[in-house]
């Protein structure tokens, strides 16, 4: 897949998408990422990108004509354009695997005191990573580009993804490493017990147990299979 990110500070990119996980993923060519710069489609001298609110008030405005010049140049039948917005839907687990199926992703970042509203019917959705006010889109299409990127064939080893929080709507079980005894802080016995069908079934248990008591909101609206409903019985039998 491709995604195309609209900003005015392209640099902020840059370290993003040559580090870790996500840099080996671009490198191996697992998805593609294009950067624009909004500012090359200004058409005065001075390449003003923003002006004053008309009515008043504090801030600037970004304008309608080099942002969607900016989209148009890059817009194809195909692409799902979204733009970074703190009034727009809440990013989730769920909006990742939707966009990594997508083959191209155009990602509008907003500054400054945002975008004029009219640049909001040019564009598929309005999407938020969280309700709080940014300086500016690029973190958001960060936290979105890592999260795509990671979903695509090759980026992680296979199956990786599939057992991570929210991936089926619960959180993730406890993980541990070396050492077992940690001064005195022990991993759980069944871990180290070679049982993997024992090891399973705790780990479903504690990941629901960990999601009632961290997120009782996920927890409400799960749907439990039948495996998770009788380790749940089980596990009430033995506290009993
Ligand atoms: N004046 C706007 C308001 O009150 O809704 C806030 C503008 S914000 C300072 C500038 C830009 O940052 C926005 O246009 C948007 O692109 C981005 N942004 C800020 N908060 C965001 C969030 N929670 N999610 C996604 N993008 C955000």
């Amino acid at each position: 897949m491709k995604i195309t990110i609209l900003t005015l500070f392209p640099e902020m990119f840059e370290d993003m998408l040559k580090t870790s996980v996500i840099g080996r993923a671009l490198a191996k060519g697992c998805a593609e990422v294009e950067l624009v710069q909004i500012r090359d489609f200004t058409k005065d001298k001075h390449r003003h990108v923003d002006d004053t609110p008309f009515g008043g008030g504090k801030g600037m405005v970004m304008k309608c004509q080099p942002v969607l010049d900016a989209l148009s140049s890059v817009r194809t039948e195909g692409s799902h354009v979204i733009m970074m917005s703190p009034a727009g839907v809440k990013f989730d687990q769920q909006k990742a695997h939707e966009y990594a199926g997508k083959d191209h992703l155009i990602i509008l970042c907003g500054h400054y005191e945002g975008m004029d509203y009219r640049i909001n019917s040019h564009v598929d959705e309005l999407v938020s990573i969280g309700d709080y006010v940014l300086t500016g889109g690029e973190l958001a299409a960060m936290v979105i580009s890592d999260a795509v990127i990671r979903l695509q064939k090759g980026s992680l080893a296979e199956g990786s993804t599939e057992e991570e929080s929210h991936e089926n709507g619960l959180l993730e079980y406890p993980q541990y490493t070396q050492p077992a005894d940690y001064e005195g802080d022990l991993v759980p016995a069944v871990l180290l017990s070679g049982n993997h069908a024992k090891i399973r079934e705790w780990r479903i248990l504690q990941s629901l147990k960990l999601t009632e008591k961290m997120r009782p909101d996920l927890y409400a609206k799960h749907e439990f299979t039948e495996e998770e409903l009788k380790i749940l019985k089980k596990a009430a039998k033995e506290a009993e």
